[in-house]
Order: structure tokens, then C-alpha cells, then sequence
């Protein structure tokens, strides 16, 4: 039975119309589904998400978003198996749903735990320090994102039909965006029953997520200053969407994560038949074989030093044809067929184009061997390329065929190898495997500014290296030039696209208002009881003790000096000690100073407090010497929720001499019971 794709728009279900496009199974090639001409109201669509979507994820905080994208990953994780099943008719293998449907549940994962421990609770996402104007500190500035109040449109492609869509949703329902999701029509049924799963789960405010299943109409007409459009595609398709008028005028936001002409360089340092030389090979053959090729990320130019030009087409071609190609669900299969004829034949009109340049080495399009009872239709052998003259050639370095097809090209040096490497204009990855730091350092010097990612991979960190073509939502995917000059993922980076940074100028008082974290010089809440005996719950921001003093005796210097061994000159020889331009003789260790206040400001009994986890931004401001007195000002600066039991506090430590001078500051951190 021909599925139909359904649209989901304004809260319902909308079945394709007039004009619906026949979708073919990459396997038998034939017609599976149909997908389009549903009559959406684009209009309606975006009032629906600004009204509803909007507001009820703003309501919530970034902490009750990130807790929402783990149920949801949990839920699809649960339900992948179904995802899995749908998804054989694109082509894939099992291991290339691995690389779509759990590498985007995985996405998921990863927001929500950046969502926990790197964003505050709320809806105010503070961006770098505070900036100080004046000696007093009476006016400050802070930098501070906050969510945007449209809606993001995420226009995707057609080889990864569940990590395209959840690598753009995990940012952007964490910033508290709604999102409509436009993917690529030919893999359109897997994202649609993605998007039945998400939307059944009842885990997302209504309006959060629609779905487009078809074209855009005039929805990219419509869209304002506070919208966003995400997209992920060919270049030619971007550069398009990109000149809308309409988007062009309102500044609409446009992240592009367009084509890519990657690079994998061979390390001159490294020797055939090495290990490092194995796991060149491995990398290669992978990003060849995985999904048929069909990813931005592929290594498109396989860069070698001239030497090792031959051992490296011979080793590359005896994996290739050790690569089992057929119909992906028999076992043994390793790479499937592409995701239509259509775009076979269009993988091969750029093949052929390469081949005005390069010498095919490895792979026959019309004699391959297929396991299982397929149509030769979207199959495709991997294809290997020599170009022997790189620098003279043009379309080896400016033709992307999206498929298992790669050109290996020959360098007389590493800067020759960068060049070639930059001929791409801009990609989304490089990869070099070496094991020498110097070229790594090259590299990046004289790569890094075309290329979004550079990964490095030896035998070292063989085990753990996560991928050439792995995007991985810790870090950036994008690129310079052809490949989009958008930028996506990278953590908090990636949910920061969907919110407005804004310079925020005033008070101390003012600016802990607005922060939820207490600037130095705001207001101190004077604290009812001692702050360790009340719990999370009850400490309120601002909430400060100042300890009685102590004073620092030579004595105390001396215990602490051989009690733990640290009898640095500057505490125990006090010629030694003045001849240091920093002090004036013998001084007290800072950690003594550090032992000594919290002596001054815990409260020793079982309490709220569980455990002390951490220091940050510690500064030793003045030397003490002995004789000179000790007192502290303990504030609650800034409070997290974790669990349901318990939650982090971060206190402002500052540490005064007696002249009132300050000696050391710092942000200490305890778990505290909720
Ligand atoms: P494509 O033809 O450019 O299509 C990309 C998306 O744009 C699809 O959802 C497509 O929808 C949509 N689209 C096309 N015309 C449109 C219009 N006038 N208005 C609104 N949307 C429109 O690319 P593709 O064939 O799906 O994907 C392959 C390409 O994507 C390759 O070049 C590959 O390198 C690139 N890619 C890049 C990345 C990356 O992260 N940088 C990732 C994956 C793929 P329809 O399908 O309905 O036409």
C-alpha cells in the first residue's frame, strides 16, 4: 500500500493533495509513498507556533526544556526499531541507521545534559563576564541571550532523515523555539513517522513542532526579524533560498550547512603498511561506503604524499571490493543503494565530470556484484579516482558527487597538501592522520580557516576517534564558503542561533535581577539564620554572612608549611621571600588562606549542605603577612537545580585583611539538600 505523507499544520493532520509527488523505494524502485500538495495554510502555520508553541516553551525554563529533550530521546529510543524498518526503502543498512536514527536520539542526549549543566534554569543565558565601566562598579555590563519569539524553520535534506531533523530541533527547543520541519520529499515518510512518534509522545507543548511534508509555498515570503531559517542542503538550493527577497529584507536569520568538497590528508610522516597508514585507509573506505556516500561530510579528496600514491589506491581498492553492496537488510551488506535512480543518475553525471580530470582506478557502474534480490536500479559500486595533476585541475575540487565516489590526488609537500585541501573553497571537515604535532600545527594554521572541523586521527586515539564524517553535537558542523558559512551544533554555540544576544547595561542591583546570579556591589540580603543550616530551597540570592576575623601568625604559616609539606621559599626564607618583586617578605600560603576561611564561614553541624564539589575563579589579589588578620564575606550567588533532592549553590567568597582590603575572591560550590 502507498504510504501518504501527511503534513502536520496548525494541530492537525493534513493527507497530500493535488500535485503529490510518487516517492520510489531505493530498493525496488517501486513507488512506496506520496508526498506534497497538501492545502496548508502557511499563514495559519505560523501564527499557530507564534501563539502556542511560543509561549509554552518560554514558560519553561531551559532546565525544564533540557528535562523534556531526555524523555523525548528516551521515548524514540524506545520505538528506533520501527524507525529502523521504515527506513530500509532510503537505501540504508543497519549501520546507517545507526548514523541517522541513534546518532539524532543521541543528539537529544547530549542537549539535554548541556541543557542541565551549562544553561541556567529560566530563560536568561548569561555570555561571558561582567564588563566593568568605572572604579566603583556601580555601572556594569553583561552580555545575555535570551529566546527568540518566532519561529525557526529547518529545511532539511534528503540522506538523514531523523539526525537531520532532531540535530536542528535538540538547539532549538532547548533555546524555546518552535520549529517547522521541511524535509527533503524523497525520504519524507521516515521523518514523518519521526515526527508521528514526537508528536504522539505528548512530551512537547502543543505548537512546538509542525511538519511539511512537500514544498514550502509561500511560508519563506512570510517569516519576520524573529524567525529563523535552518537549512541543510545543496549549495544551489541555498544560495536560492538565501536571496528571498522577503528574507533578505527582514535580516531573517539563515544558518546554511550547504555541499562540501572534504579532504583526507595522509601525513607525510607516516609510513606504509604502519598502523597510522591502516586507519588512513579504514576512514577512507568508511566515508565512502557509509549511507552509499550520500553525506556532506564524505571525503570527497583523498590527499597523499606522491610516494605512497600507488600503495594507497591498492590498498583502498582491495577494502573497497571487499565491501558487500545489495539489499540493506541482508546481514551482510555493508552499503546499500542510493536513495532513488534519480539521484544515481545524477551521482554519475558528476562522476563523469571528475572524470574529464581523473582516471578511474577502482569500481565499474555497469559490472558489481549485488547480494540479495534487488533492482540494479539506485545501486552504485563505490568509485574510486586518480587525479594525477591536481593542481591543474578544476573540477576535482569543485564537483560534489553525492554518492560513494572519491578522487585521490598526490602532494610533494604538506603545504602542497594544504593547498590542494583549500582548492575546496570552504568545507565542512578535513581530516589528516599523523602522529606529528608540528604538522597538526600546520594544519591548522593554514587549513583551519576554510574548513569547519579539522580532525586528527593516529593511533593514539584510533579507538576513541569518533569519525571523519561524524558530526558530533559537542562540536561545530558547518563551513566557510561553498560549504554555507553557516554554522550548527557545537553545544550551547548551536542554541544560541536561535536566541538574541543582547548587551545588557546598569545597576549591579539590575543586573542580578535580570541574571538570577548576584554581581558584586548588588544589595546583600542579610541571612535569618547561619546559610549552611537552611536549605535550597530557602536560600534566596544575595543572602550573605560576613565572618568574625583571625589573624595570621608566622606560627601558623610554619604548622601549615611542614603539616603539608609545601615549604615554598616565599612562605619559610624571608630574604628569599623579599627579593620576590611580589612580596614584602614571608606570606601566608593561600591555601592556608583558603583553609582558614572556611574555617571562619562553615557551620559545622549535619545540615542542607551534602558536599563541597568545586572552585572556580579563584585569584590570590594581595599577599598576607603575618600579623595581618583574616575576615570573610560568604554570598549566595547563583543556585542550580539538579535533581529532585538536591540542587548546586555557588557562593561568592571574598576575603578581606583587616584594613578591608580585599585578599582573594572566589565561587565555591556545595550540593545542598532541596
Ligand atoms: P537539495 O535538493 O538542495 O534539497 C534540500 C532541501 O531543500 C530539501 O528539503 C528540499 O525539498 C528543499 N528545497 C528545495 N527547493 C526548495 C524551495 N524552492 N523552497 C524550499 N525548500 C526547497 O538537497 P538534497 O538533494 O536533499 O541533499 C543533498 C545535498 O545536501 C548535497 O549537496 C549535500 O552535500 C548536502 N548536504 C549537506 C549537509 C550539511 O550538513 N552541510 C548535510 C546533508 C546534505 P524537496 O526535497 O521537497 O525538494
Amino acid at each position: 500500500m502507498t504510504m501518504k505523507v501527511h503534513s502536520f499544520a496548525a494541530g492537525a493532520w493534513i493527507a497530500p493533495g493535488e500535485g503529490a509527488r510518487p516517492i520510489h523505494s531505493a530498493i525496488s524502485g517501486k513507488v512506496i509513498a506520496e508526498a506534497g500538495g497538501s492545502a496548508l495554510d502557511f499563514g495559519q502555520m505560523l501564527d499557530f507556533a507564534k501563539s502556542k508553541g511560543g509561549p509554552a516553551l518560554r514558560a519553561m525554563g531551559f532546565h525544564d526544556r533540557a528535562a523534556m529533550l531526555k524523555q523525548l530521546a528516551l521515548y524514540l529510543n524506545e520505538r528506533r526499531d520501527a524507525l529502523y524498518e521504515i527506513s530500509y526503502d532510503t537505501g540504508a543498512t543497519l549501520g546507517d541507521h545507526r548514523f541517522d536514527i541513534d546518532g539524532g536520539i543521541g543528539t537529544l542526549f547530549v542537549y539535554s545534559s548541556k541543557g542541565r549543566r551549562e544553561m541556567p534554569d529560566g530563560n536568561v543565558y548569561l555570555d561571558g563576564g561582567l564588563e566593568r565601566f568605572g572604579r566603583e562598579g556601580s555601572f556594569l555590563g553583561q552580555h545575555v541571550a535570551v529566546p527568540l519569539q518566532g519561529v525557526a524553520v529547518h529545511i532539511n535534506a534528503f540522506n538523514f532523515p531523523v539526525w537531520g531533523m532532531l540535530e536542528k530541533l535538540s538547539p532549538c527547543l532547548l533555546a524555546g523555539v518552535p520549529a517547522i520541519v521541511k524535509p527533503a520529499t524523497a525520504t519524507s515518510y521516515v521523518t514523518e513517522a519521526a515526527v508521528r512518534m514526537i508528536l504522539e509522545s505528548g512530551l512537547l507543548p502543543e505548537g512546538a513542532v509542525q511538519f511539511i511534508a512537500g514544498s514550502t509555498g509561500d511560508l519563506l515570503d512570510r517569516l519576520g526579524p524573529q524567525d529563523v531559517v535552518s537549512f541543510t542542503g545543496s549549495a544551489a538550493t541555498g544560495t536560492m533560498l538565501r536571496a528571498n527577497p522577503n528574507i533578505v529584507a527582514n535580516a531573517v536569520r539563515f544558518v546554511a550547512e550547504q555541499d562540501s568538497l572534504n579532504a583526507s590528508i595522509l601525513g607525510p610522516d607516516v609510513a606504509p603498511g604502519s598502523p597510522a597508514f591502516d586507519i588512513f585507509i579504514k576512514e577512507v573506505h568508511r566515508e565512502m561506503t557509509v549511507k552509499a556516500g550520500q553525506k556532506c561530510t564524505a571525503v570527497r579528496r583523498i590527499i597523499v604524499p606522491e610516494a605512497l600514491e600507488q600503495a594507497v589506491i591498492e590498498a583502498l581498492s582491495l577494502r573497497l571490493g571487499q565491501t558487500v553492496i545489495g539489499d540493506p537488510r541482508e546481514k551482510e551488506v555493508r552499503m546499500g543503494a542510493l536513495v532513488s535512480a534519480a539521484q544515481k543518475d545524477e551521482v554519475l553525471a558528476k562522476a563523469a565530470i571528475i572524470g574529464e580530470e581523473a582516471a578511474r582506478v577502482f569500481g565499474d557502474p555497469d559490472d558489481f556484484a549485488l547480494v540479495g534480490n534487488v533492482d540494479r536500479g539506485a545501486f552504485l559500486p563505490p568509485l574510486l579516482y586518480h587525479c594525477a595533476e591536481p593542481d591543474t585541475a578544476t573540477k576535482v575540487h569543485e564537483t560534489e558527487a553525492f554518492g560513494p565516489v572519491s578522487t585521490v590526488m598526490p602532494y610533494r609537500d604538506l603545504a602542497h597538501a594544504i593547498e590542494i585541501a583549500n582548492r575546496g573553497a570552504g568545507s565542512l571537515v578535513a581530516s589528516v592522520v599523523t602522529e606529528s604535532g608540528e604538522v597538526a600545527r600546520e594544519v591548522v594554521m593554514q587549513a583551519g580557516p576554510l574548513h569547519g572541523r579539522l580532525y586528527f586521527n593516529n593511533p593514539t586515539s584510533a579507538a576513541e576517534a569518533t569519525g571523519h564524517g561524524a558530526p558530533m553535537p559537542h562540536m561545530i558542523h558547518g563551513g566557510p564558503g561553498r560549504a554555507g558559512g553557516g554554522e550548527e551544533l557545537g553545544g550551547v554555540r548551536g542554541v544560541l542561533h536561535y536566541m538574541q544576544r543582547t548587551a545588557v547595561q546598569g545597576s549591579p542591583d539590575l543586573l542580578t535581577a535580570i541574571g538570577g546570579r548576584w554581581v558584586p556591589g548588588a544589595a546583600e540580603r542579610p541571612a535569618p539564620a547561619h546559610p549552611f543550616t537552611r536549605r535550597f530551597g530557602e536560600l534566596s540570592i544575595g543572602e550573605t554572612i560576613h565572618t568574625k576575623s583571625r589573624e595570621i601568625t608566622l606560627e601558623d604559616i610554619e604548622h601549615f608549611a611542614h603539616f603539608t609539606g609545601d615549604t615554598f621559599y616565599a612562605h619559610m626564607d624571608e630574604d628569599a621571600a623579599a627579593a620576590n618583586p611580589f612580596f614584602p617578605g614571608r606570606v601566608a600560603h593561600g591555601y592556608l588562606l583558603l583553609s582558614f576561611a572556611a574555617g571562619l564561614f562553615v557551620q559545622p553541624d549535619p545540615g542542607p549542605v551534602l558536599a563541597n564539589t568545586g572552585l572556580d575563579n579563584l585569584r590570590f589579589l594581595m599577599p598576607v603577612v603575618p600579623g595581618d588578620s583574616l575576615k570573610v564575606r560568604l554570598t549566595v550567588k547563583q543556585k542550580t537545580r539538579r535533581t529532585a533532592d538536591h540542587g548546586e549553590v555557588r557562593w561568592h567568597v571574598t576575603l578581606y585583611n583587616q584594613r578591608d582590603e580585599v585578599v582573594a575572591e572566589y565561587e565555591l560550590l556545595t550540593m545542598n539538600a532541596y
